[in-house]
């Protein structure tokens, strides 16, 4: 297996020509997010991910979180690493200055954290939450609450979690039980049982700041009864709280992140109380809303996941090829090179949409104008469940041929290629499986607005790509948009069944058009540059070539979902 090398050439070209890094520096608050510092950033974030967390990738599958006596330890090595994430202050890059961050660009995190997760996805996934709990805190936390958690989560001396699911509430989480009783000085008592969650124990800090949802008494039933809570490990006081791990999860992959099963509210060891103590962050009945900061941002988070771990994937590949022999090196053979260039195209196209998604989360808080402020929440919205649930598809398939680039060697674990495969697999799943994603698309994101945030999108991308010099990819485009247009219209005149029937392919037309515009801008800017004798022209070339074979071979396949889109539910009356 070859070893992990942080993209950051690529990347820092996607941060130039999607997020328009210069252009976001502008902004306030931002002026010191110039290209040369990402350069810097990503050049160091790349350091730490190859020496400190890809040496650990391969120990932590085999090894994995073990559990014992409501404790979880971690192989060898992982806490000196996470030692040295936390020291270098990674956690801060993008988190608000008046909580101790550094307060850069969103869109700048999400690049480093593709670093992290492409050298070791499993415990990446620990520092990803942390900053999901520094966004919720600052959004919805009160002063008192932000000043005792946040510079210790921001400075990564204590870490976060999300507990939302229980064994009856998954999808549906209106359905979950955990219970929060009013108690002394404005406190609650909460007392349940969490399942699946991420990090929920470990050795690595000595302290865990859980947000948990749950209901008050007099709360409605359904999503519209859940208030979301802050439930520190150790107590403000120094006391145990009482919630603790009970077992982990046996799972296919992302072994070295511990899957724990939490209990609230019950007694635990000789001496500690069983008494589970959390305060209320924002609104009573609020925890949704509120959980859906957390959750937005994950979602990015994890759709980053999937370009993170294809990236690592299409590396091995890529290298492997030049190594085995087979009638010759199997680089020469032009199946294996239409592999190669599908995995290097559809994780350069899923990156550039969570890139341009961060960018537009960046600008939907910056922009001086509130106009604008509006316009880019529109486009971070839309581009959202886009971003999770394409970027993880796009992981699973990339992973999928990387194994098949590798032959039998790739099913056999030495290579560590079967690893990607495994891990890549849970990301189409958690933070709302695809499904899910695709139903937020359909229904909260088309509907409600009758179609108009992504007609603003189809006028954008029609106004951009008209300019294209390569007039087939100005070709493309216009029958892309075209036929984006038709499927809108289509999931507007259906009815709710109908809307679930197409959700799942007209999310996967929707990714395949972003992508091809977003490969598309690459490509005249590689133009451009290439024109002007400006960059390495091995690397500009083959952005063109990334974007010639996903416009003419895997957009097509992305607009024939046109006919599950249009199709009738009727055809899936007799399962
Ligand atoms: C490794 C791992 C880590 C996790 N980490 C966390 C964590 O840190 N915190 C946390 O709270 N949870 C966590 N989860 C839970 C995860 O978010 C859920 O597993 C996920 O949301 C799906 O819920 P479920 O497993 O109950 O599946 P179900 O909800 O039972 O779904 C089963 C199938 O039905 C489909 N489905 C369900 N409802 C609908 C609908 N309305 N329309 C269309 N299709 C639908 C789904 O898409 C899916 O295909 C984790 C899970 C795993 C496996």
């Amino acid at each position: 297996m070859a070893e992990y090398r942080a993209p950051t050439e690529e990347q820092l070209f996607v941060l130039e020509t999607v997020a328009d890094l210069g252009a976001l520096a502008a902004l306030p608050g931002f002026g010191e997010a110039t290209p040369e510092l990402a350069e810097q950033i990503l050049a160091e974030s790349g350091r730490l991910a190859q020496e400190a967390f890809a040496p650990l990738n391969a120990l932590g599958d085999r090894e994995g979180a073990r559990f014992s006596d409501s404790r979880v330890t971690l192989p060898a090595g992982f806490a000196q690493a996470y030692a040295d994430y936390a020291a270098a202050g990674w956690n801060g890059l993008s988190a608000d200055p008046a909580g101790g961050g550094q307060g850069l660009p969103f869109v700048l995190s999400v690049a480093v954290q593709e670093q992290f997760t492409a050298a070791n996805m499993a415990f990446a996934l620990c520092p990803m939450l942390t900053l999901s709990a520094i966004e919720a805190l600052q959004v919805h936390g009160d002063e008192a609450m932000r000043a005792l958690y946040l510079p210790k989560l921001v400075s990564g001396e204590w870490t976060g979690t999300m507990l939302l699911t229980e064994p009856q509430a998954g999808s549906d989480v209106g359905a979950l039980r955990t219970s929060a009783t009013p108690a002394e000085g404005g406190t609650y008592r909460l007392k349940g049982q969490k399942i699946f969650i991420t990090w929920g124990e470990h050795d690595l800090t000595e302290n865990i700041v859980h947000f948990v949802l749950a209901r008050l008494p007099d709360a409605p039933a359904g999503p519209k009864g859940i208030s979301l809570f802050l439930v520190p490990k150790i107590l403000p006081d120094g006391a145990r709280n009482g919630i603790r791990a009970i077992a982990i999860e046996h799972k296919m992959g992302i072994h070295a992140s511990p899957t724990c099963t939490m209990v609230l509210g019950e007694a635990g060891a000789p001496g500690e109380s069983g008494d589970c103590i959390g305060w209320l962050v924002g609104q009573p009945h609020g925890g949704l809303a509120a959980m859906f900061t957390m959750m937005n941002h994950a979602r990015i988070n994890v759709g980053n996941q999937g370009v993170a771990i294809a990236e690592r994937a299409w590396q091995d590949a890529r290298a492997y090829a030049d190594e085995r022999v087979q009638f010759g090196a199997i680089i020469g053979h032009a199946d294996v090179r239409r592999m190669l260039m599908t995995m290097r195209s559809l994780t350069q196209a899923a990156r550039a949409i969570v890139i341009a998604n961060a960018a537009a989360v960046d600008r939907a808080h910056k922009s001086e104008d509130a106009v604008e402020r509006a316009y880019w929440k529109r486009r971070a919205d839309l581009l959202t469940p886009i971003s999770k649930a394409w970027g993880t598809d796009v992981g699973i398939e990339v992973t999928s041929l990387a194994i098949q680039v590798h032959g039998g060697a790739g099913f056999i674990e030495e290579t560590g290629v079967a690893r990607h495969y495994r891990d890549a697999r849970i990301a189409a799943i958690y933070e709302g499986t695809n499904g899910i994603q695709a139903m937020d698309l359909a229904g909260r994101k088309l509907r409600l607005d009758n179609g108009a945030a992504l007609e603003e999108l189809e006028a954008a991308i029609a106004q951009e790509s008209a300019g294209w010099r390569d007039a087939a990819a100005r070709g493309a485009m216009e029958a892309a948009l075209a036929m984006l247009a038709r499927a809108r219209t289509a999931m507007l005149a259906h009815d709710h069944t109908g809307l679930g029937a197409a959700a799942s392919p007209f999310l996967a037309l929707c990714g395949g058009v972003v992508g091809g515009w977003l490969l598309g801008l690459q490509a005249e800017r590689a133009a451009t540059r290439l024109a002007a004798g400006d960059g390495d022209p091995a690397f500009l070339r083959a952005k063109q070539a990334s974007a010639t074979y996903f416009l003419t071979q895997r957009l097509p396949l992305a607009l024939a979902q046109i006919d599950g889109i249009e199709a009738s539910p009727d055809q899936l009356a007799t399962i």
